[in-house]
């Protein structure tokens, strides 16, 4: 069979291959996927419950009911300073539709995006289902702190959009302010659009989360937010992007053909979620505030690994270059031998082959037992008894 061009320009997703080879072994700490193990609150599926029992079981407005759209620009204003209302926002099957559906609305064929590592997959993926290349910016000052000149270096006279993630997956790094700052000003100098994908705001451990939506001008800005990290509620399927108007409505038109809408009893448990959001968010990230404590801890006990506490997320991307090993064969010899799943840090940029990604999405025990596995890995490698 003769498949699209499409559909050769991607392969499988390394992370959901781990995932499912994980499920192959016995006694498994799988520390792959960000998909927290936390149910989500009894309150928000009621909400969902009684949509469904009450009748909300039938299609929506395109952009998602008028009450959600409505609650989550007040959200946004109050915690951003930014100026919308229901009519910016577009509420989407994850935060993963809302970027694929701005780049359809926004990408021709030999467009860039410049994308800063290291970055979730689908950046460059979803790029390339539209032919636009995503031009990927590897250079930090400090940490994983973008460098502004290799930002500045890497546009060109195709360049339209610059996709940033921070609280970012996979290192955990929250971009400081003035980097922010620096990023906003060279979008609006060239007139790029600035992605930012906020999807982990609400799991800081370190200080109060930045957005950039403060310094970048409002017609050249896409932020996108899920409600799946914040409120462990990643089945669910909701997100949303925000914009302004103009290319809210050119989105809607994307999302109109290919999703409807997002799913309505999830839309009424996404209500529910934003109206008390600091009660519910805050109940999730005091759960990975401990992991964190726990996680850190193990690790520190660890040799030959080196790696940043993560400002935010539930990852922590570790640098396992004293090994010697690529990314991809640590990462199969440490599940086959200790039945530990960790994402080889490949994954997030050519530049990572030297790393892995854990996601402490299980209980403290768990992340104990699986932290010490990799310990023996790692000591059996230096022979160490
Ligand atoms: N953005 C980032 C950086 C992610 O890590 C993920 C999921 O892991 C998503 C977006 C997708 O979120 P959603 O579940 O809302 O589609």
């Amino acid at each position: 069979m003769e498949f699209s061009e499409t559909s050769k320009v991607v392969g499988p997703l390394l992370a959901r291959q781990l995932y499912m080879m994980a499920k192959e072994y016995d006694n498994v700490i799988d520390f792959t996927i960000g998909d927290p193990d936390i149910p989500t609150d009894k309150a928000i599926c009621q909400a969902a419950c009684d949509a469904a029992m009450t009748g909300h079981t039938r299609y929506s407005a395109n952009a998602g009911i008028p009450e959600l759209r409505d609650a989550i620009s007040k959200w946004m204003n109050q915690s951003r300073g930014t100026e919308y209302t229901a009519n910016n926002i577009v509420t989407t099957i994850g935060a993963t539709e809302a970027l694929f559906i701005a780049y359809m609305a926004l990408l021709n064929k030999g467009d860039e995006v410049i994308v800063l590592a290291p970055y979730w997959i689908q950046y460059e993926n979803m790029a390339k289902f539209f032919g636009a290349k995503a031009v990927i910016v590897d250079k930090f000052t400090e940490g994983f702190e973008p460098d502004i000149q290799a930002i500045k270096e890497a546009i060109t006279s195709k360049t339209k959009v610059i996709v940033i993630n921070s609280p970012n997956n996979p290192s955990g790094w929250i971009y400081r302010d003035d980097t922010l700052q620096a990023i906003a000003n060279l979008a609006n100098e060239y007139g790029l659009f600035v992605f930012a994908d906020e999807c982990y705001e609400a799991l800081t451990y370190t200080g109060k989360y930045q957005s950039i939506a403060q310094y970048c001008e409002k017609s050249h800005l896409v932020l996108f937010n899920s409600f799946s990290k914040a409120f462990a509620m990643t089945g669910w399927r909701v997100g949303y992007l925000a914009a302004d108007e103009e290319l809210v409505a050119n989105t809607i038109k994307m999302h109109q053909n290919i999703a409807i809408c997002a799913s309505v009893p999830s839309q009424y448990a996404a209500l529910e979620a934003i109206t008390h959001a600091d009660e519910y968010s805050s109940r999730v990230q005091k759960v990975f505030t401990n992991r964190r404590k726990v996680l850190l801890a193990e690790l520190g006990k660890v040799q030959h690994i080196h790696f940043n506490a993560p400002d935010g997320t539930f990852y922590v991307f570790i640098d396992i270059s004293e090994t010697g090993m690529n990314s991809k064969d640590f990462t199969f010899s440490l599940l086959k031998e200790e039945h530990v799943a960790v994402i080889p840090g490949i994954a997030y940029g050519d530049a990572f082959d030297h790393y892995i990604r854990l996601a402490f999405t299980m209980n403290e025990d768990k992340i104990t037992e699986g932290v010490k596995r990799l310990g023996r890995f790692i000591n059996k490698i230096f022979k160490i008894q």
